[in-house]
């Protein structure tokens, strides 16, 4: 099938001139698609022309399956089906400056982080840029109330800012993630800022290097855990392939080439890099470098042994680094109510333990 919402301009005018239309019903189903809409609802398409196209395309691949609010603080926690049958994760966090939503770059994750719930089954599949996309367009949708003629009025109720940060690595679904970014900030589509769009990663230092060249504004997070190699071999099987002074280098060429900062995020773990050596360490080595560090306090996994720190823990590992001219925050903690961490609602999906939040459920 194809994906509509995955189709630039010119691709949406060679389907309408390959379906014996004219050019300009590919702007019409384009404007349709980046609001969401479903083919059965392109009201001014002709009725043999929507049939036609339901034939052979969907508009957006990706379905919110259930949903869970959470009490404390609004954040909602998706789980996606694909049309392979395939289940995907995805939050979103209400901020005073809107919505971000944190998308899925891939089913499963195959880097094997040893604190990391999306792993712990492998990598099943890469998402099209199609999938990732819908993630957004769907949770548009539900924003508008489900309404696709009120969406674009709406304009406070949309999603906003995206962070790669769910499941997945994005470096390692490539080309996908750069079509996906390319298209989200296509001024004809979604028309997002590129500076509202954080892409995490576990450190391809290949690929950094690559995407510097892509010519693509978006915020860069490096997930680095630990000051030195042996720490980070420790929690990250990457490790064993880039150094982390490899690593902290294509940051600083990353740096270099667009101008932008880096942004590490290092999850705190008790007893693993929480010690104040470590932020010594971690300081010493970000000397001098335009970037930025979040601090994480692990995210318990039930399937993982390892721990959370306590407050003081992060507290003083933060002022350490502050004292060391790092710029540093903590991650808001946010939907723990609803298991906002990553991989840890597809999980108990899977494994049929999941409540799918019923009683919060809205849709
Ligand atoms: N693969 C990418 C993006 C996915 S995860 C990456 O590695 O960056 C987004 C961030 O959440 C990463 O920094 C990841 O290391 C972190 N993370 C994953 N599981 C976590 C947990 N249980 N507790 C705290 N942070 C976690």
């Amino acid at each position: 099938m194809i994906e509509l919402c995955a189709l630039d301009s010119g691709e949406m005018q060679d389907l309408m001139r390959e379906m014996g239309q004219s050019a300009f019903r590919g702007g019409q189903i384009a404007s349709w698609v980046a609001r969401s809409a479903e083919i059965g609802e392109m009201t001014n398409l002709p009725l043999e022309l929507r049939s036609a196209l339901a034939q052979r395309a969907v508009a957006n691949p990706t379905a919110i399956d259930s949903v869970r609010v959470s009490r404390l603080d609004g954040t909602e926690k998706y789980l996606y089906r694909l049309t392979d049958g395939n289940l995907i994760e995805g939050v979103l966090m209400r901020y005073h400056y809107g919505n971000t939503l944190c998308l899925s770059t891939q089913v499963g994750c195959r880097m094997g982080c040893a604190f990391c719930a999306s792993t712990l089954e492998g990598c099943v599949r890469s998402l099209s840029a199609g999938e990732m996309l819908g993630q957004i367009l769907a949770v548009n949708r539900r924003l508008a109330g489900n309404c696709v003629t009120r969406a674009d009025k709406k304009a406070g109720d949309r999603v906003g800012n995206v962070v790669l940060m769910g499941s997945g690595e994005p470096f390692d679904n490539y080309d996908q993630v750069v079509r996906f970014l390319r298209l989200a900030t296509d001024e004809k589509g979604l028309n997002l800022s590129a500076r509202g769009i954080s892409l995490s990663t576990c450190g391809l230092v290949d690929r950094i290097y690559r995407f510097a060249d892509e010519g693509i504004p978006v915020t860069l997070s490096l997930s680095l855990h630990a000051p030195n190699d042996e720490i980070r071999k420790r929690l990250m099987p990457i490790a064993n392939r880039y150094t982390i002074d490899e690593t902290i280098e294509a940051c600083r060429a990353w740096v270099r080439k667009t101008g932008r900062r880096v942004v590490f995020e290092y999850a705190l773990v008790d007893g693993v890099n929480t010690d104040l050596r470590c932020a010594d360490e971690l300081a010493h080595r970000l000397r001098g470098m335009q970037c930025h560090v979040n601090l994480i306090p692990l995210n318990g996994v039930k399937e993982r042994n390892l721990i959370t720190p306590s407050e003081q823990t992060v507290t003083a590992f933060m002022e350490r680094l502050r004292q060391r001219h790092i710029s540093v925050t903590r991650r808001r903690g946010m939907g723990e109510d609803i298991e906002g961490a990553c991989g840890q609602l597809r999980r108990r999906t899977l494994n049929g333990t999941a409540d799918g939040g019923r009683s919060d459920l809205t849709e």
